[in-house]
């Protein structure tokens, strides 16, 4: 058996240089995570951008770059920053992103950053090809990278590949609208497995090479150039243990290391006790829906004034994606919101919403969530949206409500969560006021489903399924040839 190259945008390790020596920190979001087990040992190889572009590698540091990439085993594509301007903040996050969050009106057609996308594609699929081998297994991510598996076919169908997309595939009637449309399937269609976070992005998707590409569609396998493809639905989990074990581990340490943040919290607590706190975390994007949450929650203080200072919300949004236009007017809509919901409702005793723009290390993210009686997620589109799973896998006695948008990939899985549409402020009022009175047994008995249920589909039992669907595939394809 072959080995197996996994390959996203960016490596799953940040280079760091000083006085000419080069620090290869592995990172530790999700989706490295979950790749640990498919990512191991001297059997994969995982290929992506560093982070640095060519105008920023010193030209004597290559060599020591290679090397350290090396022993995370990874390899990187070289990109210069005409391609991350044309291919990450123009067609990746200018084009695809807004319109398959269904922000139509976001998203910018232009030749420049579809031609710049086009050739980046291919400086991965070259990368792939370079290192790649008969046999090999190759597991490419999302929607920057969507033209990579035709292009690795072309020059390599004697390999098995699997794409996986990490953000909503749109209705037909949406996707329809973009000029590159066909280019995109055809592009997706070199792989022999595609796989989405829900069922509705995978039927989206196979209307779509239905009617743009006419191609015979039978269940869920496509059939193009006498070759079966399958697409199926796979929704990403979490790395349950590390949320949960960290938010025990923070209680039974609670009265020796409280970070100053957790301090700040237990203050607030001690000075209001019977005052509920309700968490949001987002990144700050127009698809999370953050400035509709903070007009419901006016109307929510407006419509039921005896909560006022019996409730606050704790808002962190976090910097992204910054010098594109619709993020930073975003940021000043948000800014102004805050202001003025604050500066109308602020009493001498109590300031309604607490606004933090910054990212912050676990520990603190682990605070937030224990502490917060209520998280409120309000996405008007999100792929998935991990931060759901993350709040119920740190309730450790399983109190907490968590709302959430229906529109969230993990609606889906979530069910026992109070589920809201994000565009109805009266329904997200009354919702708050169900949130707030809970009693503690309904929360536990919600959230005892819904941690079992993370806890047995976590990440690595995602990548896992990935993996062997994919596996399946190949070794159906050689019982009949
Ligand atoms: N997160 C983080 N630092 C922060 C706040 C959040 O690393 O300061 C993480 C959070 O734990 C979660 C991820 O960012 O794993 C957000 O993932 P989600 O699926 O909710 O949204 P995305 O940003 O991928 O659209």
């Amino acid at each position: 058996m072959g080995k197996t190259i996994i390959i996203s945008n960016r490596l799953p390790v940040q280079l760091q240089i000083s006085n000419g020596s080069i620090n290869a920190i592995p990172s530790v979001g999700g989706l490295a995570t979950g790749m640990k087990s498919v990512h191991s040992g001297g059997e994969s190889l995982w290929i992506g951008w560093s982070g640095l572009t060519d105008e920023e590698t010193p030209p004597e540091l290559e060599g020591k770059i290679d090397q350290a990439l090396k022993e995370n085993g990874c390899a990187k594509v070289k990109l210069n920053a005409n391609d991350i301007d044309g291919f990450y903040y123009g067609f990746s996050n200018r084009t695809v992103w807004p319109l398959f969050h269904y922000f139509l009106e976001y998203s910018e057609f232009e030749l420049d950053f579809w031609e710049t996308y086009r050739s980046v594609n291919q400086k991965f699929a070259d990368a792939i090809i370079e290192k790649s081998e008969e046999g090999d297994t190759i597991w490419v991510h999302d929607y920057q990278l969507m033209l990579v598996p035709q292009m690795v076919r072309e020059k390599r169908p004697d390999t098995s590949i699997g794409f996986f997309l990490h953000i909503p595939f749109p209705s037909y009637e949406i996707f329809r609208t973009l000029p590159w449309r066909e280019e995109i399937l055809e592009g997706l269609l070199g792989s022999d497995l595609i796989g989405f976070h829900t069922y509705d992005y995978e039927r989206h998707f196979l209307s779509s090479v239905r009617r743009l590409l006419g191609l015979e569609v039978s269940f869920n396998e496509i059939y193009m150039d006498n070759r079966a493809i399958k697409v199926d639905s796979f929704p990403m989990g979490i790395d349950y243990k590390k949320f949960h074990d960290a938010a025990l581990a923070h209680e039974q340490n609670y009265n020796e290391e409280r970070s100053d943040f957790q301090l700040r919290l237990d203050h607030h607590k001690a000075s209001a006790p019977d005052t509920k706190l309700i968490l949001s975390i987002d990144r700050l994007d127009y698809s999370k829906g953050i400035a509709k949450r903070l007009n419901a929650f006016e109307y929510f203080l407006k419509k039921y004034p005896q909560y006022q200072e019996k409730v606050r919300l704790i808002i962190l949004a976090v910097p992204s994606r910054s010098n594109v236009p619709q993020y930073q007017l975003l940021k000043k809509e948000i800014d102004e919101l805050v202001g003025r919901i604050n500066g109308e409702l602020s009493t001498v005793n109590w300031t309604p919403i607490w606004y933090f723009y910054r990212s912050l290390p676990f520990e603190n993210l682990i605070d937030l969530y224990t502490s917060s009686d209520i998280a409120w997620l309000t996405p008007l589109r999100d792929g998935m949206n991990l931060v759901a799973k993350e709040y119920i896998a740190t309730r450790t006695d399983k109190t907490g409500v968590l709302i959430l948008s229906e529109m969230a990939g993990s609606a889906y899985e979530m069910n026992e969560a109070l589920l809201i549409n994000p565009n109805n402020f009266e329904e997200q009022a009354n919702t708050l006021q169900q949130a707030i009175n809970m009693p503690k047994e309904e929360q536990i008995n919600r959230n005892t489903f819904l941690q079992n249920r993370l806890e047995r589909y976590n990440v690595e039992v995602w990548a896992n399924e990935f993996m062997n669907a994919l596996n399946e595939k190949r070794d159906l394809g050689r019982a009949f040839v």
